[in-house]
């Protein structure tokens, strides 16, 4: 039997990053940046206001700073987007908006709230700062630097600050595009009734959600009967949009394997036991003329699930660009005791929280690799590892973490 670290590292060979491309900016959001991206200009690009208010010249405000309030004739008003053509004249204010460009001669700006609010004239309770509610050009980025490099995720943040510095586009690396299919002839979409011996289909649903939420573009092909000739011609209708291809099921010794069946004579993928639970059979290789990665993951849906996070989730980062690869994992006070096969390493649904400021996790029900409901409950998996048999109450484990949803 092959390790679990031996199969990812023949997972991740021959993989690498996608080649960039130019992308527009919301197309880009969850890619990873290609570039170094160079600010052209400094930003905020002007010295504005940081307040509604009024400009001022800090010079003219000694009675107002000496606790009198003062009425300053007000000349004219600066919304946003329309800068002065006049400036300040000493002894007088403007009024000014957020955002809007400072005049020449301003060098403070009162607040709205700091004064009576008049139009022609206003009475100026307190006085600014030198410099106060005025936001200096340059003060966020300077032109020239590098506001994000080379690797950066995109976010929603990164986007934002992408568009304010006048990008429209931007060279990223693509999601990968990947196509899962679920194999099985007792598979019946979900919604349709169920004759006896027949199941709701399952697996790429949740494959195709963690696919997306790893960063890729997933596409759900839905249910191919357990026949080698539809089975080999869904997959080769599917290569033109795929850059990764994951099935479900048929992968056992079973009679009517298909999947097995057919992709060993191809001769381009294959089949292995690794040593862990759930997850035993996995198969691993390439089809059709581009040589697509190919991924073929047991059936049972917590096996395909499990099977999916160790080794295809890596595999699409891999291609996204973006480290690390792997989920991050916590050390954790095990609640209750936890046993596990000798030899293989187990991978056991549990729930990770915070107690006391150190983590503890609690392993979730039975381990078998059809037992959805608890799936669906943890937010972790215990790892435990080949050689260690049995975990007591109270004992140090390693827990990879699926979601921050943490109690
Ligand atoms: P297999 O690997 O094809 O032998 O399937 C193993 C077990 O997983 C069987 O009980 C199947 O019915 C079940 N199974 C296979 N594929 C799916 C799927 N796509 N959704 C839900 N259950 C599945
Ligand atoms: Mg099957």
């Amino acid at each position: 039997m092959k390790s679990v670290d031996e199969h990812l590292d023949d997972c991740l060979r021959g993989i690498a990053p996608l080649d960039p491309i130019e992308l527009q900016l919301l197309d880009a959001h969850g890619c990873s940046l290609a570039e170094d991206v160079v600010a052209p200009w400094d930003l905020p690009n002007f010295d504005n206001a940081s307040m509604d208010g009024y400009a001022v010249r800090f010079e003219d405000l000694d009675a107002v700073r000496a606790g009198t309030p003062t009425e300053f004739p007000v000349y004219g008003d600066i919304p946003a987007g329309r800068p002065s053509a006049l400036p300040l004249a000493p002894g007088t204010a403007m009024r000014i908006m957020t955002g809007a460009p400072i005049p020449d001669g301003c060098d403070a700006v009162i607040p709205v709230e700091w004064t009576d609010g008049g139009l022609a004239h206003a009475v100026f309770d307190r006085a600014p700062d030198l410099g106060g509610f005025i936001r200096r050009a340059g003060s966020d980025v300077r032109q020239g630097v590098t506001v994000l490099e080379e690797g950066t995720r995109l976010g929603p943040a990164q986007l934002g600050l992408l568009a304010a510095v006048g990008r429209d586009r931007v060279r990223c690396r693509p999601k990968p595009r990947v196509v899962v299919l679920s194999t099985g002839s007792e598979l019946v979409e979900p919604g349709l009734p169920l004759q006896h011996g027949q199941i709701s289909e399952s697996n790429s649903f949740a494959l195709t959600a963690a696919a997306k939420e790893a960063g890729a573009l997933a596409y759900r092909v839905g249910i191919v009967g357990d026949d080698p000739r539809r089975l080999l011609d869904t997959i080769e209708d599917q290569l033109i949009r795929a850059d990764l291809v994951v099935t479900t099921g048929g992968v056992s010794a079973g009679a009517y394997d298909v999947v097995k069946e057919v992709l060993l004579r191809l001769g381009t993928v294959d089949f292995d036991k690794v040593a862990m639970q759930p997850g035993m059979p996995q198969g691993r290789g390439t089809i059709g003329p581009d040589s697509t990665p190919i991924f073929t993951l047991p059936g049972n849906p917590v096996s395909a699930f499990v099977s999916f996070e160790v080794f295809v989730r890596p595999v699409i980062r891999r291609m996204l660009g973006v480290e690390p690869l792997e989920r991050p994992t916590v050390r954790a006070s095990c609640i209750e005791p936890l046993s596990s096969p000798q030899g293989k390493r187990q991978f056991a649904r549990s729930w990770l929280s915070v107690e006391d400021g150190r983590y503890v996790v609690r392993p979730l029900g039975g381990q078998g690799s059809h037992l959805m409901n608890d799936l669906a409950h943890a937010n972790s998996f215990i790892v435990v590892p080949e050689v260690v048999t049995e975990v007591p109450a109270g004992g140090t484990v390693t827990v990879m973490v699926l979601e921050r949803r943490l109690s």
